[in-house]
């Protein structure tokens, strides 16, 4: 056999990890079953001592979710795959596989709102110990490392305002005190960024976004190291955290155009950051694929493309904010990111409403913010629908 080349990002997310049966089926099976069977006594004594591949409960793994996690596992470079229920399950077995009682967890204080609750609300109970530093600030995180620090966990970019972390320095910060560094990754999906090749251990996402893409399913993905991956696996069995086979089969099909749909959706998302950026009635784009964003060099150096969110401030508040997404016509209103379909949503309202106001501002969420999550409608009717709903404000 000649020596075959690495297959690209768009060839792996179509055809990558296969499990094919006898029936030669072309499409990726779906397994919908609980538990499998045993040729014999000894066969199924085997399968539980692992001395012998194979699934015995779908529980433990089912064949259509371990397709779809070592899919995303090769888009993310990392050797194994573990495939959650939710977002919220991924990044709880990333954190409660390696964290303990008495250990300390530093983190950012831009995270997701409920990956926030999780983190301050119920991993304190446990005792393990929290540092909340500013996101972008590397000395910040390294002036946080305790004795007891086992865990970095950071979302870059940040929602909503697109806010970067360096993940190879971060990695750095981890390794120098023998922590690990989990990275959430659900903002640029594995095919804008792979934090495993900038040393993060874990990379962790919600496949509701822009994996499925099409709004259907919940899912999560956590990738690594096979050792690591083989104890977050025993924690997601014993934690009752798999995703359903159903909704792995569904999450493949969404593999398959993610890195198109990525490219064309970040460049259609950068084409809008820019227009919005030459009207009055706007303060201030976030968006990191613009060449004047704080960290434009880190987000050429991580990410293929500055993503598919673009936050936009506007001169007149809530007021505005509002009026502009009560006469969008094309964009959706809903919390949802990653889609074909354009959203719009006001995250002082919905998305940060839980945060205090003196909180929010210190996160540099202002009332006039809007963040749009860019789809696959052509660009010049999403442009339109923003001008005329822009015209609205009064
Ligand atoms: C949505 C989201 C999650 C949680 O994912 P679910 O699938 O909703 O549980 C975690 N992190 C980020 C950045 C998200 O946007």
């Amino acid at each position: 056999m000649p020596h075959s080349k690495p297959l690209h990002p768009q060839t792996l997310a179509i055809r990558g990890a296969k499990e094919q049966t006898g029936y030669n089926e072309h499409n990726q099976a779906l397994f919908i079953t609980s538990s499998f069977m045993f040729d014999t006594a000894a066969d199924g004594a085997a399968l539980f001592a692992h001395q012998k591949p194979g699934f015995t409960y779908s529980r433990t793994a089912n064949p259509t979710v371990a397709a779809f996690a070592q899919r995303i596992a090769l888009l993310e470079k990392g050797e194994a795959g573990i495939a959650t229920a939710t977002g919220m399950a991924a990044i709880q077995a990333a954190l409660l596989t390696f964290l303990s009682a008495g250990d300390h967890l530093i983190t950012s204080r831009s995270l997701f709102g409920t990956t926030m609750g999780f983190i301050t609300n119920h991993l304190t109970r446990f005792g393990i110990e929290v540092s909340l530093v500013p996101q972008s600030d590397t000395a910040a995180w390294r002036a946080a490392v305790k004795p007891n620090t086992k865990m970095l966990f950071v979302e870059t970019p940040s929602n909503p305002l697109n806010e970067l972390a360096d993940i190879a320095e971060l990695a750095n910060i981890a390794h120098g005190c023998g922590a690990l560094l989990a990275v959430d990754n659900c903002f640029c999906s594995p095919a804008l960024q792979q934090p495993l090749t900038f040393g993060a251990d874990l990379s962790v996402q919600s496949a509701t976004k822009a994996i499925d893409g099409h709004g259907r399913v919940l899912g999560g993905v956590v990738c690594g190291k096979a050792d690591l991956m083989e104890k977050v696996a025993m924690y997601a069995n014993s934690a009752g955290l798999l995703l359903s086979p159903f909704n792995a089969w569904v999450l493949l099909s969404g593999c398959e155009t993610l890195p198109l749909r990525m490219e064309k959706q970040s460049a259609q998302a950068l084409e809008i950051a820019q227009w919005l950026q030459g009207r009055s009635e706007v303060v201030k784009v976030y968006y990191s694929g613009l060449p004047d964003h704080p960290q434009a060099a880190l987000a050429a150096k991580q990410q293929a493309s500055g993503g598919i969110v673009v936050a936009f401030e506007l001169k007149g508040g809530q007021h505005a904010a509002w009026q502009v997404i009560d006469h969008v016509k094309v964009f959706s209103k809903t919390a949802n990111l990653g889609d074909v379909r354009s959203t719009i949503t006001h995250p002082w309202t919905t998305t940060h409403c839980r945060m205090e106001p003196k909180a929010k501002l210190e996160a540099g969420i202002r009332e006039g913010l809007i963040r749009l999550s860019i789809g696959l409608e052509d660009s010049a009717d999403l442009i339109a629908d923003l001008q005329q709903a822009l015209e609205h404000i009064q």
